[in-house]
């Protein structure tokens, strides 16, 4: 073999190892962009649905990211801003890479746009899919019924909430459309400085939708409410416990026990060192 094919063999073999490490390379960041692709493929538990969704679940399995419920809430004749006579953005939005949200669903986050609550919720009806439930916000007379929706629930920081301070604030109290419902203010006396009083929000949990206009309004630099799906916001106590003076719980206990075994079944069978010793019976 003469020098020049040596030379030519030689780059040609250089070449191709550069062309090599090249398609590794990028096969690489092709895995990690897919990585960080799959990573948004899961919205974070945060994520606040739109009025009437169904469980999350079910929502990502029946929503076909068509945009009809953000594209009727930017459209909704009480979006334009009557100084300017421009729409404003539309609560519901759809999510990009960018948000912490499964891409292309429906989602809202109250500090920028709350939900308004509207008359006649007009993202709901033009769901084509049923993800949004017309069901779950029409009132027994069979009309839309804006007070059902329940999008999350509000939940106040006392450290943050300047009225636990004894400054006095009610934004939040007068932004809610269900003031004095899904929001009062409670009066306590201020101990630390004698003839003071603090008036305190408190969130109701069986009313408030979660809208968000509290959040909206809230004075300080980060809300000090907020709201929250429900089901990260609240506690489970578990269906052992009963509360005496509910008449549901009372109720489902009654049911219960039809179904079940009595006290007295249990009472007449087994000694009381059998109970404590096999646990089993709670269970069964
Ligand atoms: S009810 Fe809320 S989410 Fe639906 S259109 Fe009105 S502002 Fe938008
Ligand atoms: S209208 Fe229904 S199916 Fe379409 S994006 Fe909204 S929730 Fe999903
Ligand atoms: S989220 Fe806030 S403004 Fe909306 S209903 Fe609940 S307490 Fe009222």
């Amino acid at each position: 073999m003469g020098k020049e094919d040596q030379k030519t063999k030689i780059s040609e073999r250089r070449r191709f190892f550069t062309h090599l490490a090249q398609n590794v390379g990028l096969g690489v960041m092709g895995g990690l962009l897919w990585a960080g692709y799959a990573s948004k493929a899961k919205s974070s538990p945060l994520t606040l649905r739109p009025p009437a969704a169904l469980e999350e679940e079910d929502f990502l399995r029946t929503c076909i990211k068509c945009g009809l419920c953000s594209e009727a809430c930017f459209n909704r004749p009480s979006n334009i801003d009557k100084e300017t006579g421009k729409q404003r953005p539309a609560t519901l939005k759809m999510a990009k890479a960018e948000d912490d949200v499964t891409i292309g669903t429906p989602f809202f986050k109250p500090r920028d746009v709350p939900c308004y609550m509207c008359e006649d919720i007009p993202c709901v009806p033009v769901c084509p899919t049923g993800a949004l439930d017309v069901k779950k916000v029409t009132n027994k007379a069979g009309k839309l019924d804006p007070t059902m929706m329940d999008m999350g629930i509000a939940v106040v920081d006392h450290n943050a909430c300047i009225a636990f301070w004894g400054i006095q604030c009610d934004a939040c109290y007068r932004a809610c459309p269900l003031m004095d419902k899904a929001i009062t203010l409670e009066y306590d006396r201020n101990a630390r400085t004698g003839k003071h009083a603090f008036l305190k929000p408190v969130v109701h949990m069986n009313d408030c939708t979660g809208c968000g206009l509290c959040e909206k309004a809230c004075v300080t630099e980060k809300a000090a409410i907020y709201v929250l799906p429900r089901n990260i916001a609240l506690g489970r106590p578990g269906a052992h416990y009963v509360k005496g003076w509910d008449t549901k719980d009372q109720q489902r206990i009654r049911e219960r026990v039809d179904k079940d075994v009595t006290t007295h079944d249990i009472r007449s069978s087994r000694k009381p060192q059998d109970y404590l010793n096999d646990m089993d019976i709670l269970e069964n």
